[in-house]
């Protein structure tokens, strides 16, 4: 038997907390293989892709900038990279490669475990129409919400991603100024812009005199682990959850796929808050 040969494909990739979470991973259960970073420019994509097949790798994650370009090199594509309209997980099958989007599903499993055990019914507003946004609306939707509005700074691209979800009904979008008629009536907001990430944290993507004690404010960003949006929210008396869950579960999910093995997400967990000096 092989070891497993995984890793993430990205540029930059230095950054990635991906390969020494899933190393940790990997030790923990005592599988031999490696997780490595691999850095990967958009015109070396396509031959990256074939390399997966050449060199036996079980699996890749795909980051930025990749996730919507990788789909095109696939030769099959799982109901959550379509409805997700991007690809962050790779599986190889003995040269037959299926991308899968485990973004939407962990940060659900995620809001879930740490904020909102029942998501039935709730008023969600997402900050943001970008590729986590959309990945994250189609995942949400399965819970059954009330209403999604997507609010953008670019309405168009908010305009465009609700009209995807045309059929249920239940989806809208606007322009970003709309968040604040939305959110008086809301039980949660999600921020998927990256307003508020590294470098850059005292950023704000909306007004925090609009938050109010009866809101969830989720926000994608786990760097730094607690935004200045999540600190708002705390002072205004709201329920806060953060990016880290996501980021552990889109992980926990991907490595499911590639060991047919439970992820051990505690110890995940505990090696990504090592690695921020937690
Ligand atoms: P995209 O580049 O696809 O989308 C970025 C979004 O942010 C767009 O809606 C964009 O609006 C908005 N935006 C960017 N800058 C500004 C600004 N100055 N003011 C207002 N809006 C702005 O990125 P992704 O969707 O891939 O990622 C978004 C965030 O989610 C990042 O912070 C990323 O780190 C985080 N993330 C976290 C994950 C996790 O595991 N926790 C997983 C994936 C992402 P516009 O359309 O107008 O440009």
């Amino acid at each position: 038997n092989m070891d497993m040969l995984l890793g993430v494909m990205g540029d930059p990739i230095a950054q990635s907390k991906s390969p020494v979470m899933h190393t940790a991973a990997l030790k923990a259960l005592g599988i031999p293989g490696a997780y490595v970073p691999l850095h990967i420019s958009s015109s070396q994509l396509g031959e990256a892709v074939q390399a997966i097949r050449t060199l036996g790798f079980r699996g890749v994650n795909v980051t930025i900038p990749h996730k919507v370009a990788v789909m095109e090199y696939l030769d099959k594509l799982d109901e959550s990279a379509l409805t997700g309209g991007a690809v962050n997980t790779i599986v190889n099958d003995n040269g037959v490669l299926t991308g899968y989007n485990t973004d939407g599903i962990g940060y659900v499993r995620s809001l879930k475990a740490e904020a909102v055990p029942e998501l039935s019914g709730t008023r969600i507003l997402v900050l943001g129409a970008g590729g986590a946004a959309r990945g994250i609306v189609s995942a949400l939707l399965k819970e059954n919400p009330a209403s999604i509005v997507i609010a953008n700074r670019s309405a168009d691209k908010a305009q465009e991603l609700a009209a995807a979800w045309q059929v249920t009904g239940k989806v809208t979008g606007t322009a970003m100024d709309g968040a604040a008629g939305i959110i008086p009536e809301a039980d949660i907001v999600i921020n998927t812009t990256s307003v508020g990430m590294f470098p850059y944290p005292d950023e704000l993507p909306i007004d925090p005199g609009l938050l109010h004690g009866r809101l969830v404010v989720s926000d994608l960003i786990y760097n730094p682990l607690r935004t200045r949006l999540l600190e708002e929210g705390l002072r205004a008396g709201c329920t806060i959850h953060g990016g880290l869950g996501m980021f552990i579960y889109q992980g926990a999910y991907a490595f499911e796929y590639w060991t047919g093995q439970a992820a051990p997400t505690e110890i995940m967990r505990r090696t990504i808050i090592e690695c921020f000096g937690g």
